[in-house]
């Protein structure tokens, strides 16, 4: 079976996206990042229009790609004048890439209303351009521009425009649903007859490979380019994490797997799949978007379960509930915390943290019914795993707690227009020891953090590779006004984790305080385990295998 290729506009069209850019640099390493995952096709950009493509191309020269192909996009020459005397042509040759990728109007209305142009010297523009590209010795990818809409308008002229652009030499035909409003069952029987009428139109007998490009303006653009490959369509076009014009392109991160896994057509190599939820947080840090939780295969939501009934299923039987293997895409399993934990979802994660619930005669029952009870005071637990750890050590009696609070006193001082400033003092204990500290801070967290710090770092100098990345404060229950219980919810991370903790409370400081401090436990904590981790990693496992095969006396 023919394989599909896969082409990538993450760096061309995903960059029309609303807040999608990226410095030449950064285009550079995910471009990088796309070789390594054996993507054939990378579009670069359009050298004729900016010049930070121009640099990128650039770039790009210095640099050996093992498996991608580096494509420069652009259109058709020109009404009126040679292929050759066309500037944007000239800037794909002047990029020295190996394959062109160039777009060309296919619909009638395209052609005359809004470009007022004849339908004749379309044609001879597409001719003409893709012949100056194959003349320069480059691969050719023509983009039939707004082609279903074309097709729908007048077959006969749409269906011309692709012979005209194979019968110059164009290696893929691309069908592309421009305005993205097409549905799958109409790409699907589009693409088969094109494949159909073409072969009849064109004068040489080289192989016809088409190609789809769809936008997601109907959220269908995965489910039309998956249907084009069931007519025939050879390649596909799409860009990680769907970023595109509007409401985005076909999102690669879906169709590779649906592709490889759900259809066995070969596109990308398999073992490159484990690496594809990394691939689309690279992308998505790098353009500085918050990743979508509940994007299919990779989201970090596309394998979690929260209902009780679930959870027990899958520890019995994962294909219960779900569709395929999470690691097969580099993703995981989660079990989410919720006023939906039942008994399963408990055991399963406290068993993913390492926390025996049968430790000390403790009853898991119990412990349910406490996370319930917490929960509906507020607390979640699903986007606090630090505090949820934290917890099952403290109702099972295994807390050991690093350092103890004996008192803390913020102040806040506004003077008439400068902005508020923030003074902490704090006083721990880490064994017998006391140690006080006073910090200042761009708020009271901030105040709290640094003193909390100050104080720690005398007992454990690792702590500066700790740092708060996010924090959210919402109201829990709006009823109370200004009384009402907040919830606030720290992110931390260091060199190789990020975990997250949770504070309620009616006061914001004493909210924010709980989470600061489960934070700072659960880092120093993870870093007492490791220097211990060695000597222990054999009796760990064991605990660990005694935790599956003991049955909880609940
Ligand atoms: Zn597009």
């Amino acid at each position: 079976m023919e394989p599909i290729r896969i082409y990538d506009t993450t760096l061309r069209d995903g960059t029309q996206g609303e807040n999608v850019t990226f410095t030449a640099d950064e285009k550079l390493k995910i471009a990088m990042r796309l070789d390594d995952m054996g993507i054939h096709y990378i579009e670069g950009g359009w050298p004729g229009s900016n010049p930070r493509d121009v640099r990128f191309f650039d770039l790009a020269k210095g640099e050996n790609f093992n498996n991608a192909r580096i494509t420069a996009f652009g259109s058709t020459r020109k009404p009126g004048i040679a292929a050759e005397d066309d500037i944007n042509l000239k800037a794909i040759i002047n990029s020295e890439t190996p394959v062109a990728a160039i777009f060309g109007k296919t619909w009638p209305l395209h052609v005359e209303s809004v470009m007022g142009n004849s339908l004749e010297e379309n044609l001879a523009m597409i001719g003409d351009s893709i012949e100056f590209l194959k003349n320069a010795g480059r691969e050719v990818i023509y983009d039939a521009e707004h082609f279903f809409d074309g097709f729908k308008q007048a077959p006969g002229y749409a269906v011309e425009t692709l012979a005209k652009a194979a019968d110059a030499g164009a290696d893929f035909i691309v069908l592309c649903d421009t305005n993205g409003g097409t549905l799958p069952h109409e790409v699907e029987s589009i693409t088969a007859s094109v494949n159909r009428r073409l072969k009849a139109l064109v004068n040489h007998d080289d192989v016809l490979r088409l190609g789809i490009h769809t936008h997601n303006d109907c959220g269908m653009a995965a489910a039309n380019a998956v249907a084009a490959v069931n007519a025939g369509a050879v390649m596909v076009h799409g860009t990680i994490n769907g970023y595109g014009e509007r409401c985005g392109n076909a999102d690669l991160t879906t169709i590779i797997p649906v592709l490889s896994i759900k259809m066995n057509r070969p596109c990308i190599p398999k073992e490159k799949l484990c690496n594809l939820k990394s691939l689309s947080r690279y992308v998505s840090e790098t353009a500085n978007i918050v990743p979508w939780n509940s994007r299919p295969f990779v989201g970090h939501s596309a394998f979690a379960h929260k209902g009780g009934i679930h959870v027990s299923a899958i520890m019995k039987e994962p294909r219960a509930y779900e569709h395929m293997n999470p690691e097969v895409v580099g993703n995981q399993r989660r079990v989410l915390m919720s006023d939906l934990a039942g008994k399963s979802n408990v055991e399963y994660k406290a068993r993913e943290m390492g926390v025996d619930l049968c430790a000390n005669g403790c009853d898991s029952k119990t412990i349910v019914k406490t996370i319930k009870q917490m929960e509906e005071e507020g607390y979640q637990f699903d986007v606090a795993d630090g505090s949820f750890k934290i917890m099952l050590e403290k109702f099972t009696r295994q807390f050991n707690p690093l350092f103890e609070l004996e008192a803390f006193r913020v102040t806040i001082e506004k003077d008439k227009d400068l902005p508020c400033s923030a003074h902490a003092t704090v006083k721990v204990s880490v064994g017998d020891v006391h140690e006080i500290t006073a910090a200042e801070g761009l708020g009271p967290v901030s105040a709290l953090d640094n003193a909390l710090r100050k104080a720690l770092a005398n007992f454990y100098p690792d702590l500066d590779v700790m740092q708060l990345v996010d924090f959210k404060v919402r109201v829990v229950d709006g009823r109370d006004g200004t009384e009402a219980k907040v919830r606030v919810f720290i992110e931390s991370r260091d060199k190789d984790q990020i975990w997250s903790t949770i504070g309620v409370s009616e006061d914001i400081i004493e909210a924010s305080w709980q989470a600061l401090a489960d934070s700072f436990q659960f880092k120093l904590a993870k870093e007492a385990k490791q220097m211990n981790a060695v000597s222990q990693a054999d009796t760990n496992e064991k605990d660990l295998k005694q935790a599956w095969s003991m049955p909880c006396n609940a």
